[in-house]
C-alpha cells in the first residue's frame, strides 16, 4: 500500500493548479496526482477553435508537460474512495493512502442522455465544441453552410461553462453575417431552461445580439434525440402546466451540448450530495463530513459557475485550508463563488460575465476599464490574447494573480 501526505485525483485545470498552490506554500509536502489521460486540454479554447480563431493545437499539451516534477504521478484512474480508511482504489485494484485528499476529476459528459447524438457527431453537420477534437468540425461546418437551418441546443443546468452553447451560436452567426449568408439561414436556439442567461445583468447585451443575428429563441425545449443521416432532431417542449410535447425538426447544422453529471465514482459514493455532486462547504471547499477531504473544479456541488476561472480562485482557498487542516489549525480562507464566462458575442467583442454565489457581480476590473455587462473589445483581447498564457504559465504554475482568498469570520 503506497502512502502520500496529499493525494490529488485528476490532473486537469483543478488538479494541476491545486498541486502548484500547495507546493508554493509548503515545498516539502509529499504530493501525488492520479490522472490516466495522456493529454491535458485547455477546454476554454475549444469555443475559439469552433469559431476559427484558435488553431486546435494551442488547446492541448502532453500531460507529462504540465505534470509538476515535485509530484508523484500515477497514470491510472480512481475507481473508488474509501473515506473511512483514508485511501483510494485505482482501476488496477491497487490502493493509495492519504492524509488529505483533493478531488478534482471534473464532470462527465452524458452523451447517452441524448439518443443517437454520439454516433451522429462529426458528419451531416452534427457537431459539439464540448467533444474533444470536434471544434474543428464546427468551424468547417460553419464555413460550408450557406443556406438552410442551424440549430444550437443547451441542456438542463448545471453544465460546465454555461455560456458555451451560446458562444458557439454567436460566433457562427457573426461569420455568416460577415460573409453575407445570414439572411439565407434560419438560426434557432433550443434551451432546456427558461432564461437566456442565469444572471440578469448580462441578458440585455445578449438579447441585442439575438436581435442582430435574428435568432429564434425556444425555451424549455430540450434536445432528446438526433438522427444524423436524416438530419432531424427531436426536442421535448414543456409548457407552463408541465405538459410535454415532442417535435422533430430538420436541420443543416446542429451544435449540440450533452447533459452533464458528476463522475460515477463520486455520484455513487457517500461523498455526493443529493444531486450527485461533491458535497463541499461553500466557503472552505472542505467536504461537509470529512475535514481531510477537499474538492475543486467542475465536480463541486457548490453553486458557482463551473469554469476554469472558478478553479483559479478555488485553488488558493483549498491550498490554504488543506494545509491548515493538516496542521490542525482553523480554516480561514473563503471562496465567494467566483466564476467567469467570457461570452463571445462576435469576433472581436466579448460580454465578460463575472459573478459569485447568488449571481452577485464580481468584476475583476473597474467599469471604466471594462464594463462586464456590455460587449467590449478589451474583454476580447483578454480572452484571445491573454487568458491562454495566464492558464498555462500562471494558474497551472501556482501564480495566484488577483486570486487572493477572502477571509472567513471564524
Ligand atoms: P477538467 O479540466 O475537465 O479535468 C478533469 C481531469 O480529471 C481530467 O484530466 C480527467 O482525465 C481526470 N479524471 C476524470 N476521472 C478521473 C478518475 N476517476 N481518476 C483520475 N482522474 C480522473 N471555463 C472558463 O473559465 N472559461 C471559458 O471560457 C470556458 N469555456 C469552455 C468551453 C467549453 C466548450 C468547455 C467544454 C469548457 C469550458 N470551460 C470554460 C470550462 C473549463 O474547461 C472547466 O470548468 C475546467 O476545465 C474544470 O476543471 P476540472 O479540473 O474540474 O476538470
Amino acid at each position: 500500500n503506497k502512502q502520500h501526505t496529499v493525494v490529488i485525483v485528476g490532473g486537469g485545470a483543478g488538479g494541476i493548479s491545486i498541486a502548484a498552490s500547495l507546493h508554493k506554500r509548503d515545498s516539502a509536502l509529499d504530493i501525488a496526482i492520479i490522472e490516466p489521460a495522456q493529454t491535458h486540454h485547455y477546454q476554454p479554447g475549444w469555443t475559439m477553435v469552433g469559431g476559427g480563431i484558435f488553431k486546435p493545437d494551442v488547446t492541448s499539451k502532453p500531460m507529462a508537460a504540465v505534470m509538476p516534477g515535485f509530484a508523484s504521478w500515477y497514470r491510472e484512474s480512481v475507481r473508488s474512495v474509501d473515506e473511512e480508511n483514508n485511501q483510494v482504489t485505482l482501476a488496477d485494484g491497487s490502493t493509495i493512502g492519504y492524509q488529505a485528499l483533493v478531488l478534482a476529476p471534473g464532470l462527465e459528459l452524458n452523451w447517452g442522455g441524448i439518443d443517437g447524438l454520439k454516433e451522429a457527431l462529426g458528419s451531416n453537420g452534427v457537431t459539439s465544441n464540448y467533444q474533444e477534437g470536434m471544434a474543428r468540425y464546427t468551424w468547417e461546418t460553419v464555413q460550408n453552410l450557406k443556406t438552410g437551418r442551424a440549430l444550437f441546443s443547451q441542456p438542463p443546468m448545471p453544465i460546465k461553462c454555461a455560456g458555451a452553447p451560446q458562444k458557439a451560436m454567436y460566433l457562427s452567426s457573426d461569420y455568416w453575417l460577415r460573409n453575407g449568408v445570414l439572411n439565407d439561414l434560419d438560426i434557432q436556439f433550443h434551451n432546456a431552461g427558461a432564461v437566456l442567461f442565469g444572471v440578469p445583468a448580462y441578458v440585455p447585451a445578449l438579447e441585442s445580439y439575438i436581435e442582430k443575428y435574428d435568432i429564434g429563441l425556444n425555451y424549455q425545449s430540450n434536445l432528446v434525440s438526433v438522427n444524423g443521416p436524416a438530419q432531424k432532431a427531436t426536442f421535448r417542449r414543456t409548457d407552463a402546466e408541465g405538459n410535454t410535447e415532442d417535435r422533430e425538426i430538420g436541420f443543416d447544422m446542429l451544435h449540440a451540448v450533452p447533459p452533464q453529471r458528476a463522475p460515477e465514482f463520486i455520484r455513487q459514493s457517500r461523498l455526493a450530495n443529493e444531486g450527485g455532486w461533491l458535497d463541499l462547504e461553500d466557503d472552505t471547499l472542505c467536504h461537509k463530513r470529512h475535514t481531510n477531504i477537499f474538492g475543486l473544479g467542475d465536480v463541486s456541488g457548490t453553486g458557482n459557475a463551473k469554469t476554469a476561472a472558478a478553479v483559479r480562485k478555488m485553488a488558493p482557498v483549498v491550498a490554504e485550508n488543506l494545509i491548515a487542516s493538516l496542521r490542525k489549525q482553523p480554516m480561514k480562507a473563503a471562496y465567494l463563488g467566483y466564476g467567469s464566462c467570457p461570452l463571445t458575442v462576435e469576433n472581436g467583442r466579448i460580454v465578460l460575465a463575472e459573478f459569485g454565489y447568488g449571481g452577485v457581480l464580481q468584476p475583476t476590473f473597474p467599469s471604466w476599464i471594462n464594463d462586464g455587462t456590455k460587449a467590449t473589445k478589451i474583454a476580447w483581447f483578454l480572452k484571445a490574447k491573454q487568458l491562454p498564457a495566464l492558464y498555462w504559465h500562471g494558474m497551472l504554475k501556482g501564480h495566484e494573480w488577483l486570486a487572493k482568498p477572502a477571509r472567513r469570520s471564524v
